[in-house]
């Protein structure tokens, strides 16, 4: 296959970008690098069947010769950036996913795009079921994110049934490994990056809220998986071990020992929601699907890597 992955240069984007060259395909990344990085990819370089493309998918984008299929990755992810780039954010979700739409009509490709948890808002339902629609602030703080990725899929299915575009959808739960950037905001970099400096964890509210961590490699799979079915409708992909921010913080207090930092607690983020779990049972049933690396061994590895970029 020739696929286009659009956010090829960030964290899930260069993970995809590799799996697919591992399996034979051939990879045109394109990338605004507006949080992405190309050294998340240089290593890419040299493989014949890689190649860079540097641009907005917000705007047009055309490509020489066959496409077989696209992953829309491109967006900001993490809660500090997308409040940091609102408007591009609205703008990659709504503008990007048209145009990406637009390129798989056009060369008859299959279009996966990246969806999120985020739909789901502050859940009224646990775990989360793909049938569940939702508990979101529109106009509060995560607001550009999540509508954006709600309009996203909402064009996704009108060109699946208008132009009977072969479309997927993954609803990615919260995702971790090497290459998320020690400074994106979210929990888990913030803690490694925090203590690998010898600062205390910042513990936002009582930490008593809930998430539930997936390896990016086992997202990778869920992902690949999804592409070659032929099922249209969302599928959640995440690991539903469920954990308090707070046992988080001191999963990770206990991986060094000899550390001096301690927790503080700050303010609580509106918005911020309370619990979340993926219901994993159609990826299980429908990919034949689920995660392999539990959190002791990925967050092993993740640390390990934070230790080369501090
Ligand atoms: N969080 C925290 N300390 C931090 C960063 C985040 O306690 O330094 C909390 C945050 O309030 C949320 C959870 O960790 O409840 C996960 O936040 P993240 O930004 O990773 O992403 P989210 O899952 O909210 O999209």
């Amino acid at each position: 296959m020739r696929t286009v992955i659009t956010g090829g240069a960030g964290f899930v984007g260069s993970h995809l970008c590799e799996r697919f060259l591992a399996e034979g395909h051939e990879v045109i990344a394109v990338d605004n690098l507006l949080t992405g990085h190309l050294r998340n990819i240089e290593h890419l370089g040299a493989n014949p069947g890689f190649a860079f493309r540097k641009h907005n998918i917000s705007e047009p984008l055309l490509i020489d010769g066959p496409v077989d299929a696209i992953l829309h990755f491109a967006s900001p992810a993490s809660p500090a950036d997308y409040l940091a780039h609102p408007i591009a954010t609205l703008k990659v979700g709504s503008l990007g996913t048209h145009n990406a739409l637009g390129l798989a009509k056009a060369k008859n490709a299959r279009l996966l795009m990246a969806s999120t948890s985020e739909i789901y808002g502050d859940p009224e339902v646990h775990p989360q079921r793909e049938d569940y629609w939702g508990n979101v602030n529109p106009i509060g703080p995560r607001g550009c994110y999540d509508e954006a990725k709600r309009f996203a899929e909402a064009i996704v299915m009108a060109y699946h049934r208008y132009h009977k575009v072969p479309t997927r959808i993954v609803r990615i739960f919260n995702t971790y490994g090497p290459r998320m950037r020690l400074n994106d905001g979210r929990v888990l970099p913030a803690f490694m990056g925090q203590i690998l400096r010898g600062e205390d964890l910042t513990v936002f509210g009582q930490g008593e809220q809930t998430r539930s961590f997936c390896y990016v490699t086992d997202l990778v799979d869920g992902i690949y998986r999804l592409l070659l079915s032929d099922y249209s409708d969302p599928v959640n992909i995440g690991n539903p071990s469920e954990i308090t921010v707070l046992e988080l913080a001191n999963e990770i207090l206990q991986m060094v020992p000899e550390s001096k930092s301690r927790i503080i607690y700050e303010p609580l983020p509106q918005d911020d929601p309370k619990r979340r779990k993926p219901d994993i049972t159609k990826a299980r049933t429908l990919l034949g699907w689920e995660p392999k690396i539990d959190r002791a061994e990925g967050l092993a590895k993740t640390l390990e890597y934070f230790r080369t970029v501090l």
